[in-house]
C-alpha cells in the first residue's frame, strides 16, 4: 500500500497548469481518492496495480498523469503525433468503455491545442473508419483487445514507442477471455515502459498477468464501492418461478418509474425480457452484448432522452455507461457476487436522491440473498407483492416521444435546424423538444409525447434545408 499522503487539492499532485485549469473548467474541486493516492506516483513513473470500481475516478487517475507525462515529452514544438507510432495504449474491455475513455481522456486535453490526438478503437464496427482516424496520426489509443490485434496485424498501428501501459478493469478483460490476446499485444510493446492495472478485483489470474507485466508496481487500494444505506431495498420471493415476470410487473406498475434499469444476468434473458415487456406494452430499451454499434446507440438514445422508462441490461453491457441516477433498479435475478449486486443497486440513491431496488428471488437464489445479507450485515425480510389488480392499469407513458429524421450531418443537418422546422409557422414550442442527436446520416428528436402529432407533421411535411426527409415515430 502506499503513504497515507492524501492531497486534498489537484495543485498537491504535481500537475502542470493546462490540467489543472481544465479539472476546474470540469468542477472537479477535489481528488477523489483513489487520485489523490495513485496519481503522485504515476508521475514519478512506478508501475501501479489499482484496485478501484467505476465511479472512483479511476478514469482521471491514470489519463491525467499519462497525458501530463506525454505532453511534457513533446518538449517545445508540440504538435501531435503524425505517425503510427503510438505513445500511450489503454486497454478495455468493451467498445463502450473505449468511448466513454477516449471521450475523458480528449475532455482533459481541452488545454492542449491539440497537441495529443486520442484515437479509440473497437470491434462491432467498420475498421476503415478506425483505419483512416489512425492514418491522421494518434498519440493515445483507447482500445478492446481484439480489434486492436487485427490492426496491429495489419500494420495500422505500430506499438514500439509506447511508453505507457494502461489495463482498465483487467478482472473484466480477463473474464472476457482477452488474456491471450493481452499477452499477444504485451510482446509487441518496448520492455522499457509504465504499465498501470486497474482493477476491482484481484483474483488469482490478475496476480499473474500483473506479475508478467510489471516491475515493482505500487500497489494502492481504495475502500469497497461504499454501501449506500438511503437506498430502499425490498426483496421479493417467488413461489413459483413462472411468476417472475408478472412479479416485474406488478413492481413497475407499484412504482412507475421514469428510469429504470432492470438487470439480467445473461444477454439471452436480457433479450427475451425486452421484448416481453415491450408486448405488455411497457416502454423498454435492452442492452446486452449482441447489438449491432447502431442499435445499442438507439437503446441508450431513447432512454437519455426520457422516451423509454425502461432498460434492460446485462452487468457487462450496462458497466462503463453513465446511466447513473436512475429512480429505481430492479434484479430481475439476483446478481451471481453480491459486490455486483451493491454496484447494481448504486446505480440509483446518488446524491441526495432517495434510492429505491427492488430484488426479485426463486428458491434457487436464497443462498444469494445470504450473501447479500452478510455483505450488508443485516437481514433482508421478503416483503408481500403489491396487488394483482394492478395489471389491469395501462404501463407508464414516458414524458416524451423519439421521432427519427432519415438525414444527418452528411446531409449538413444540425440540430438547430431542427429546432427551426419544429418551432416554425404552427409549430410546437421551445419547450416541448427534448435532446436532439444527429449521426451521419440520421437524427432522432425528443418531443414532448403530448406534442408528438403536431412535430411529426411538423417535420414530414416541410423541408429541412431545402429538403424533405422521410419521419418515422421510434417505438
Ligand atoms: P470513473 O470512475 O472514472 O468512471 O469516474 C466517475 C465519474 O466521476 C466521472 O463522471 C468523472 O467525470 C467524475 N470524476 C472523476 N474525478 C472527479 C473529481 N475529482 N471530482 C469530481 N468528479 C470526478
Amino acid at each position: 500500500m502506499t503513504s497515507a499522503a492524501n492531497p486534498s487539492n489537484f495543485n498537491e499532485l504535481g500537475l502542470i497548469p493546462e490540467l489543472i485549469a481544465r479539472l476546474s473548467d470540469l468542477e472537479y474541486t477535489q481528488p477523489t481518492p483513489i487520485q489523490a493516492k495513485a496519481i503522485p506516483s504515476i508521475l514519478a513513473g512506478s508501475d501501479l496495480i489499482a484496485g478501484a470500481n467505476t465511479g472512483s475516478g479511476k478514469t482521471a487517475t491514470f489519463a491525467l498523469p499519462t497525458l501530463q507525462t506525454l505532453f511534457l515529452a513533446k518538449g517545445v514544438n508540440k504538435t501531435p503525433s503524425k505517425g503510427n507510432f503510438v505513445s500511450g495504449l489503454i486497454l478495455v474491455p468493451t467498445r463502450e468503455l473505449a468511448t466513454q475513455v477516449a471521450d475523458s481522456v480528449k475532455s482533459y486535453s481541452a488545454n492542449f491545442n491539440g497537441a495529443i490526438k486520442t484515437v479509440a478503437v473497437f470491434g462491432g464496427v467498420s475498421v476503415n473508419t478506425q483505419m483512416q482516424a489512425l492514418r491522421g496520426g494518434a498519440d493515445i489509443i483507447v482500445a478492446t483487445p481484439g480489434r486492436l490485434l487485427d490492426l496491429i496485424k495489419s500494420n495500422a498501428i505500430k506499438l514500439d514507442k509506447v511508453n505507457t501501459l494502461v489495463l482498465d478493469e483487467a478482472d473484466q478483460m480477463l473474464d472476457m477471455g482477452f488474456t491471450d490476446a493481452i499477452e499477444n499485444i504485451v510482446a509487441y510493446l518496448p520492455p522499457e515502459r509504465q504499465s498501470l492495472l486497474f482493477s476491482a478485483t484481484y483474483p488469482k489470474n490478475i496476480e499473474s498477468l500483473s506479475a508478467q507485466l510489471m516491475r515493482n508496481p505500487q500497489q494502492v487500494k481504495v475502500e469497497e464501492v461504499g454501501i449506500n444505506k438511503s437506498i430502499k431495498q425490498t426483496f421479493y420471493k417467488l413461489s413459483n418461478n413462472k411468476l417472475r415476470f408478472n412479479t416485474l410487473r406488478l413492481l413497475l406498475m407499484k412504482h412507475q418509474p421514469k428510469s429504470c434499469v432492470v438487470f439480467c444476468n445473461t444477454k439471452v434473458e436480457a433479450k427475451r425480457l425486452f421484448e416481453e415487456l415491450k408486448e405488455a406494452g411497457f416502454y423498454a430499451s435492452a442492452l446486452h452484448g449482441d447489438l449491432a454499434q447502431q442499435e445499442r446507440a438507439m437503446m441508450l438514445m431513447r432512454f437519455a432522452n426520457k422516451s423509454a422508462s425502461i432498460l434492460v441490461a446485462t452487468d457487462v453491457a450496462a458497466r462503463g455507461l453513465d446511466i447513473d441516477d436512475m429512480d429505481m433498479v430492479i434484479n430481475y435475478h439476483l446478481a451471481l457476487d453480491p459486490k455486483t449486486h451493491v454496484h447494481r443497486v448504486g446505480r440509483t440513491g446518488r446524491g441526495d436522491k432517495k434510492g429505491l431496488a427492488c430484488s426479485i428471488f426463486g428458491e434457487k437464489e436464497v443462498f444469494r440473498v445470504k450473501q447479500i445479507e452478510q455483505l450488508y450485515d443485516r437481514e433482508f425480510e421478503p416483503a408481500v407483492l403489491p396487488s394483482l389488480s394492478l395489471l389491469e392499469k395501462p404501463p407508464y407513458k414516458p414524458e416524451m416521444q423519439t421521432l427519427y429524421i432519415d438525414g444527418g450531418k452528411k446531409q449538413k443537418l444540425r440540430a438547430g435546424d431542427i429546432v427551426g422546422c419544429l418551432t416554425g409557422e404552427e409549430g410546437i414550442g421551445f419547450s416541448q423538444i427534448g435532446k436532439i442527436t444527429v449521426f451521419e446520416n440520421q437524427s432522432f428528436v425528443a418531443v414532448k409525447r403530448e406534442a408528438s402529432k403536431p412535430a411529426f407533421r411538423k417535420l414530414r411535411d416541410n423541408k429541412i434545408k431545402g429538403k424533405k426527409y422521410q419521419v418515422r415515430r421510434v417505438n
